[in-house]
């Protein structure tokens, strides 16, 4: 593996914002030898989010679904630089990127600049809150490690203080509430999870709360998972009325407090009504929202002025109004769903794109040069030999000019509902499958498996399912 990263002045620099989807499967097929490439995220590591709600309640070890970035780079040909750290601010006129080392140790230097010359923005996407009051100081979010975790530990912190000595009925019913808002995927793996550990361990090791333990899914509109079929919808709702898990449709919640939500709730005849909902832990899962650095870049660019939910790009992935900038993954908007298989095909697309581009840089350069010997050719016959040379060259060019646009290529939608059941739409040859059940969920497993980054994930995700079905989950609190 390559030791050290001296930038080649002869190259171009290319710096690639996070470690997720996108930029991870860019990273994965681009040939850095063609560019000096230099990566910046805050987290030294590539997270598996599909199987991340199975980190909140200790069926997975969060470890299990992390791949340290150091170890992707060190197999790639020539060398990558990586520095941890927050992208605070794209200055495109100037052509750099401020950054800033967020972590808990800072050295002499916690804020710098890198510059660029091509730039991939895979930043993703930050909670979106809607400015409810009460919903960032209140909530548990789902899209970290971190936030895995700290629902794990609240989890069991509701538990244990609901049984704690002489707690009131109604503060322990309280307490017992588990409260997920959003429909979403994220919402229903995330009650599914949570209801599978009540029904497969904490039952049995405390039997107390198992009264009143209760896991409710607020949802605004009418119902569950709305990309799904209706048929997909509707078994999963009649799976969580079977596992006592209560969907609470058509309520939107309007404010939250520390012990509280406040959601308006539209009856059968239409009319509106204010609720209070009391709750012990609160997962916040209501999709994605644009992070400052990406709407501050959008805000320099004009091209950006009509849009809202992300950084608008062109077919080949570039940023409108820029021509060195591509965006992939949640913070670009290219009228795909904001989904790890649309990234993952992004990235993978910009590092065929960026091979593409280079091959077809050297070639024009090698041409440049065969012209030149053409003009001092002394005799025909070496006039001839460099004139076949370059039809070859011109050849290769045009082939290798022939890259088409990003198309997104749709598998399918695939999402864990509890019970050891799985919802699938997946597209088949030119056909669509829509599955429900056990068979589908062992599908849903072996598919995760399948795509989990490295084969020690695999391993560590396939010991964890092991040894939560043997030993059962761990319910201390960290
Ligand atoms: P991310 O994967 O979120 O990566 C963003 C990267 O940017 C991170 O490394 C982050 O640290 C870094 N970053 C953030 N801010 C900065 C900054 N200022 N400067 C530099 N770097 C920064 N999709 C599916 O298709 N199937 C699923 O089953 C599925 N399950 C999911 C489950 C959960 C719980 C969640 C939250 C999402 C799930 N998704 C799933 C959606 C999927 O994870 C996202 O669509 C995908 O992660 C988007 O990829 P991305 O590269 O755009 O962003
Ligand atoms: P989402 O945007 O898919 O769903 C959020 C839900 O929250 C919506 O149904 C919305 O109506 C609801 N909502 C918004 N405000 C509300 C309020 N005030 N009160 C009540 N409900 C409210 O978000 P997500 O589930 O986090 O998913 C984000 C993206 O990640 C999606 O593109 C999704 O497809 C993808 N994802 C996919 C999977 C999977 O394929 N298994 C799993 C997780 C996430």
């Amino acid at each position: 593996p390559p030791e050290q990263f001296t930038p080649d002045p002869e190259k171009k620099t290319l710096v690639i914002l996070g470690t997720g989807w996108g930029s991870v499967s860019l990273l994965k097929k681009i040939d850095t030898e063609n560019y000096n490439v230099v990566v910046v995220s805050p987290r030294n590591y590539f997270l598996f989010t599909p199987l991340l709600p199975s980190c909140t309640t200790g069926l997975i070890e969060h470890r299990s679904i992390m791949e340290p970035i150091r170890n992707i780079l060190r197999h790639k040909k020539a060398s990558v630089k990586f520095y941890e750290a927050e992208a605070t601010k794209i200055d495109y006129e100037k052509r750099v990127v401020y950054i800033s080392d967020d972590s808990e140790i800072k050295g002499d230097i916690a804020h710098t600049e890198v510059p660029f010359d091509m730039l991939v923005i895979g930043v993703g996407a930050e909670n979106a809150t809607f400015g409810i009051p009460g919903v960032r100081e209140n909530s548990c979010f789902l899209k970290e490690v971190g936030d895995a975790q700290n629902i794990r530990r609240r989890i069991m912190d509701c538990i244990e203080t609901a049984c704690f000595k002489d707690q009131t009925e109604e503060e322990v019913k309280r307490l017992l509430h588990m409260v997920v808002v959003g429909g979403g995927p994220t919402g229903v793996e995330f009650a599914g999870e949570l209801q599978d550990f009540f029904n497969d361990d904490l039952k049995k090791w405390i039997p107390e709360i198992k009264d009143n333990f209760h896991v409710t899914l607020v949802e605004a509109l009418p119902n569950v998972l709305p990309m799904f079929s209706k048929q997909l919808i509707d078994y999963t709702e009649s799976t969580f009325k079977e596992e006592a898990i209560t969907i609470r449709a058509k309520t939107m919640v309007k404010k939250v407090t520390d012990k509280y939500i406040q959601a308006e709730v539209t009856k059968p005849d239409g009319s509106k009504e204010l609720e209070t909902i009391p709750y012990g832990l609160l997962v916040w899962a209501t999709g994605n929202a644009v992070r400052n650095v990406v709407r501050d870049l959008m805000n320099q660019l004009p091209a950006q002025a009509n849009s809202r939910r992300g950084l608008a790009v062109n077919e080949y992935l570039v940023v409108n109004g820029t021509e060195n900038v591509w965006a992939v993954g949640d913070c670009a908007i290219a009228n795909y769903a904001p989904t790890a298989q649309v990234a993952g095909q992004e990235g993978a697309f910009l590092g065929r794109l960026f091979n593409t581009m280079a091959k077809a840089e050297a070639l024009e350069k090698e041409l440049e040069k065969l012209s030149e010997r053409q003009a001092l050719a002394k005799g025909e016959e070496e006039r001839n030999q460099i004139f076949d040379e370059i039809r070859e060259r011109q050849k290769q060019l045009r082939r290798n000019k022939q890259i088409g646009p990003f198309q997104y290529s749709h598998q399918g939608s695939l999402a864990y509902i509890g019970k050891e059941r799985a919802v699938a739409d997946i597209s088949w040859l030119s056909g669509n499958i829509a599955s429900g059940g056990t068979m589908t969920y062992l599908f849903w497993r072996s598919a995760y498996l399948s795509m989990c980054f490295s084969t020690r994930n695999r391993v560590l995700v396939l010991t964890d399912w092991v040894k939560a079905k043997l030993f059962g989950r761990d319910v201390s609190r960290e």
